[in-house]
């Protein structure tokens, strides 16, 4: 997976490459979908969600230049498999899932990483109770950037988000200079919408 399909589309840094080698991503899939976890492709994971693609997760987590004792905000919880990586990544990561369902599955496996904290509810309005935030990585669509989150980003860091209409959408990076933000574009993407009072 990580020769394939990371690598191979430029993203090199080590600390990043090893953690995509050592966490297990077969845990965070469906039995169903054991077989086609290191995939380049997302999968299905209930409730009409999906697991992002290998390489996507990787990309986000790039962008996001992590030195290893951060607090990070993971905004659509999921599988708990971006939360996994992060955790490897930085100090100590918020993670927020909208259906208590996927949260408590999530939650199971997550639970080998004590450095992770996870919440249920919308995270359309970020965590603001642990903010502000090094890092923000929302794995669902906005329809444009949720003020909250810009709000919780601390100086110096970075929020990446897919913004645009449900089945397409442009991966956004965006980065807080003391009052100033800065934000640019990266590629085009396929998110499932981003729900709650920020979302679709
Ligand atoms: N990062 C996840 C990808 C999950 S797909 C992973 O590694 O598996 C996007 C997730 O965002 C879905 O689980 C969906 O329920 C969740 N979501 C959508 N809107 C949300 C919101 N407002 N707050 C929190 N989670 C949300």
């Amino acid at each position: 997976m990580v020769e394939d399909q990371i690598l191979t589309r430029g993203v090199r840094e080590p600390r990043l490459l090893k953690t995509l080698e050592l966490v297990p991503r077969h845990l965070f899939v469906r039995k169903a979908e054991r077989d086609y976890a290191y995939d380049d492709v997302p999968l299905p994971i209930g409730h009409g969600q999906t697991i992002s693609q290998p390489y996507i997760v990787a990309l986000m987590t790039d962008l996001l230049k992590l030195t290893g004792d951060e607090r990070v905000l993971d905004v659509g919880t999921g599988s708990g498999y971006q939360a996994a990586v992060l955790a490897c990544m930085a100090g100590e990561v918020h993670t927020i899932e909208f259906i208590p369902e996927l949260a408590t599955r999530a939650g199971q496996v997550l639970s080998a990483y004590p450095n992770v904290i996870c919440h249920v509810g919308d995270g359309s309005l970020g965590w603001p109770a642990a903010s502000p935030y090094m890092g923000i990585i929302v794995g669902a669509a906005a329809p444009k950037v949720p003020q909250a989150l810009l709000e919780q980003l601390a100086d110096g860091g970075r929020l990446v988000i897919p913004i645009g209409a449900p089945g397409y959408q442009i991966l956004e990076e965006w980065t807080r200079n003391g009052k100033r933000l800065d934000h640019r574009s990266i590629s085009g993407v396929a998110f499932v919408p981003l729900r709650g009072e920020h979302g679709w």
